[in-house]
């Protein structure tokens, strides 16, 4: 297969393909963009179908982490790693050891963070040999993200209700969430704080019987979670689950959820717009976990980290009102205001990290 003609690779500076055949690790760290610091992005482990199929997410999701970053006002720059393995069966102290060699031979052009199936006690094994994992320090969450992107999806949907209808009130607005994970779970409790109705589904029963005990979220079979008669659809379990076939048959009046890469193909963002639906981009909206990463790895007081995740709300705002005026996908302004502010933050840089050893 192609990589440099393929349109994820977008210019990426580095992508790295590593293998270690005691431990059976085969994995791709991509470093998408270092113009405004290292590449910090979560270290995914998934069960991918084909080699291309993870090639194509590690490229898709680092690009997205530069865009990410910038957006929120972060020093740091884009990048991103998959294992393909399966997470119940394939980890082992070998395997993260393998993998923290290879991280660690980028002498810090790449930092790791949690993502879909790792955890922080895996970053944990990965820092005995490499300093360049981040996200597992003694936060009030054991350095677990989550609840700070669960957060800032929270102040994005409360910012787009603001946008498109005028409600400032969660009381009585109907929410959907696709997954009760780590974020998913944590915005339905805040959602349900705040009087909202949320219905959600979740592939992992124990997930949803949880969510129904604790919280009294109402329960909703996974494949029609999507279609449901709700003003917000908050996608928060993996990507691609805005289609050509689901945007036609979705009911929601906005989309705002954590999942990354959740349009399968950029013109979906059309269909969206020309459905009249308000989509949040994921990349903007998700911020809140980077933003938390950033704040453990810089030890930056956390009195200020609420505060730097609720401008998520501000900047969403700005890019409904620059999309309403041209009547574009969101998507494609938000990444337009992500250029503008690398362009701009990158010049005033001294030293690039363009190059390696
Ligand atoms: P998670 O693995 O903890 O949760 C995902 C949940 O979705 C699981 O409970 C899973 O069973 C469920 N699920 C999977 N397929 C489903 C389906 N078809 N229908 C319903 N439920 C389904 O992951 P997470 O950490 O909560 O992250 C959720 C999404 O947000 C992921 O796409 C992740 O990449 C993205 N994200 C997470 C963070 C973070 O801080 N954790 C930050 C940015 C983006």
């Amino acid at each position: 297969m192609s990589v440099f003609s393929d349109p994820s690779f977008d210019g990426h500076e580095q992508v790295v393909f590593a293998a270690d055949l005691a431990s059976g690790l085969r994995a791709i760290i991509a470093v998408h963009d270092t113009r405004l610091g290292a590449a910090v992005g979560g270290c995914r482990m998934y069960p991918y179908a084909s080699e291309a199929e993870a090639i194509d997410d590690v490229l898709r999701l680092s690009r997205g982490m530069t865009y990410k970053s910038a957006l929120a006002g972060l020093p740091l720059g884009g990048g991103k790693s998959v294992i393909i393995g399966d997470p119940g069966q394939d980890k082992s102290a070998a395997l993260w050891r393998a993998m923290a060699g290879f991280i660690d031979s980028l002498g810090g052009r790449y930092v790791a963070a949690e993502d879909s199936g790792t955890s922080v006690t895996d970053l944990r094994a990965m820092s005995q040999y490499t300093e360049h994992v981040s996200g597992f320090a003694a936060t009030e969450h054991g350095g677990d993200p989550s609840p700070s992107t669960a957060l800032g999806v929270y102040v994005a949907i409360r910012a787009a209700l603001a946008h498109r209808l005028g409600v400032s009130d969660l009381e009585g607005v109907r929410v959907a969430i696709q997954g009760l994970g780590h974020v998913g779970f944590a915005l339905a409790q805040m959602l349900k704080s705040a009087g909202a109705e949320v219905l959600a589904s979740d592939i992992n029963f124990a997930n949803l019987l949880r969510a129904e005990s604790e919280l009294g979220v109402t329960p909703v079979a996974p494949e029609n979670i999507l279609y449901e008669d709700v003003d917000v659809l908050a996608p928060c379990a993996l990507g691609g689950a805005l289609n050509a076939d689901s945007i036609s048959r979705l009911r929601a009046g906005i989309v705002a959820g954590a999942a990354n890469n959740q349009l399968r193909e950029t013109s979906d963002g059309c269909r969206l717009v020309d459905r009249g639906i308000l989509y949040c981009p994921d990349f903007l909206i998700n911020a809140g976990g980077i933003i938390d990463v950033h704040y453990q790895r810089s030890g930056l007081d956390r009195a200020g980290l609420r505060e730097h995740i609720e401008s998520i709300g501000d900047r969403l705002t700005e890019v409904l009102q620059r999309a309403d005026r041209c009547h574009r996908p969101t998507g494609e302004i938000a990444e337009e205001l992500a250029e503008e502010l690398l362009g701009a933050q990158s010049k005033t840089l001294k030293q690039p990290l363009r190059s390696v050893a």
